[in-house]
């Protein structure tokens, strides 16, 4: 390559998407809401690693799954010939870090992840190859009022994000031996309209008929609709803890729907399945899928313990914080420093750390181009930050001890005369912004 030939740049991975600075008070906005209600409901966090055995997930998820049969991103190491798979979901991952460190030998434990996850599917709106999921997982509890509960926090959720129009969708797949029987009335229904079958419904009849009932395909809508229903095979004990979660909704007023078609098509899913969904996003209108999957810890190898717990596709969520309410672009930071000169530049630094001390988010100027920008050109810089106050050290103001305090943005005072330009003598320049900020406050509450 010649010296004057610029290199091609490079592009990102198809379907794995930059999260570029413009979209970080959307993140942060439901990164601090998710933590708050982890930790209003007492779950603790934990975070297991992106890469895993690909056999964690064949045994954690199942073989005959979407995910597993074409959505993973599985190859071996090259190194040592491990087969790995990047993770497509966090469930079989959190039990199996339960499992090797023994979390549960105390009891039951609540817990709950956030993190990318990984599928190999056609992206579009709402579907992405890396995406992000917010999940708990309540291990150890048998009872309702564990389903229940984590409902409850999608709720929250929604309201402290201010979200609306999000239903809820429920279901109870029962147990294994009442899906048994459901599966050969199913499987009866759908032979007998075998033509009206697609390929992936050809495939699954055998292997996982629940699955069909999900079917996507507009063409299947009016088979699956007459097809046998699960909720007319679950006996007494099922149905009696489907109606306690919905005993529970119901007095605390959360409003669900019962969908019979509603289904997880894996064997140690069971009771209580629930979904979130919204209209305003298009097809991909679920935001979170979730449910009980009691015999997994077992079948993973751990001591049986009854489990429930959900994921939330995050991106669906801040595409509906965006739609709905979205945040404001926040100001980089309180307060900008500008100065010219060498001697004013170490002043200037001192000065920037003297505030971050107090709590103050301090801009100091740091030229682009080679030489120094002029106060003009640092100002305008100033202005744009969105920063509350200017603090420009030029020779004058270091010859006597001071600074020059100036407001940048409306209705905030520099102090003193009320003027919008003051000189502040160094030593008392921390205390004279953080006056000026707090007083701020105050006026907004006293208007609020
Ligand atoms: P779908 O039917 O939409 O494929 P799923 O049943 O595969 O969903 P889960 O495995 O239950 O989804 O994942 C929980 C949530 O994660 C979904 O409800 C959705 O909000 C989100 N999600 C799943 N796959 C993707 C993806 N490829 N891109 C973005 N979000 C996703
Ligand atoms: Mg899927």
């Amino acid at each position: 390559m010649s010296s004057t030939e610029k290199p091609a740049p490079l592009s990102g991975v198809k379907g794995m998407n930059d999260i570029l600075p413009a979209a970080a008070p959307l993140w942060e906005r439901f990164e601090s809401a998710v933590r708050g209600v982890a930790r209003a409901y007492g779950y603790q966090q934990i975070a297991t690693p992106i890469v895993e055995h690909t056999r964690l997930f064949t045994r954690g998820i199942g073989a005959v799954t979407d995910i597993v049969e074409k959505e993973m991103y599985s190859f071996t190491d090259a190194l040592n010939g491990e087969d790995l798979s990047l993770r497509p979901e966090n469930t079989a991952s959190v039990v199996r870090a339960c499992i090797e460190h023994n979390l549960l030998y105390d009891g039951p434990k609540r817990l709950w992840y956030q993190g990318p996850m990984f599928r190999h599917e056609r992206p579009q709106r709402g579907r992405y190859r890396q995406f992000h999921q917010f999940g708990v997982e309540a291990l150890g509890f048998a009872g309702p009022d564990a389903d229940a509960e984590i409902i409850m926090m999608g709720q929250r959720l929604w309201d402290d994000l201010g979200l609306s129009g999000i239903r809820l969708e429920i279901n109870s797949i029962g147990q294994p031996d009442e899906r048994a029987r459901h599966r050969e009335a199913l499987i009866a229904h759908l032979t007998a309209h075998e033509d009206q079958l697609d390929a992936d419904a050809r495939r699954r009849l055998h292997s996982n008929p629940l699955r069909i009932l999900d079917t996507k395909n507009p063409a299947m809508q009016d088979l699956v609709n007459s097809a046998p229903r699960l909720l007319d095979f679950l006996g007494p004990e099922s149905l009696a803890h489907f109606e306690g979660v919905q005993t529970i909704l119901r007095q605390m007023g959360v409003a669900f729907h019962i969908n019979p078609r509603l289904v997880r098509g894996l064997d140690y899913y069971n009771l209580t399945v629930f979904e979130w969904i919204t209209d305003a996003l298009g097809a991909q209108g679920t935001l979170c899928g979730g449910g009980r999957y009691d015999p997994l810890i077992a079948m993973m190898g751990g001591k049986a313990a009854p489990a429930c717990g959900f994921g939330m596709g995050v991106e669906r969520i801040l595409e509906l914080i965006q739609e709905q309410c979205p945040p404001n672009a926040p100001g980089l930071c309180d307060v900008y420093v500008v100065h010219q000169g060498a001697a004013a530049r170490m002043v200037a630094f001192r000065a920037a750390e003297g505030l971050r001390t107090m709590g103050l988010d301090v801009i100091l100027h740091c030229n682009a181009a080679g030489q120094e920008a002029s106060f003009k050109s640092q100002m305008k810089k100033a202005d744009a930050s969105g920063a509350a106050f200017a603090v420009i050290l030029g020779d004058d103001e270091l010859a006597a001890g001071e600074a020059t305090l100036k407001t940048l943005r409306d209705g905030v005072s520099a102090g003193g005369a009320g003027g919008t330009q003051r000189r502040v003598a160094l030593d008392a320049l921390a205390d004279t912004i953080v006056a000026a900020l707090v007083g701020d406050d105050e006026d907004d509450e006293d208007l609020a």
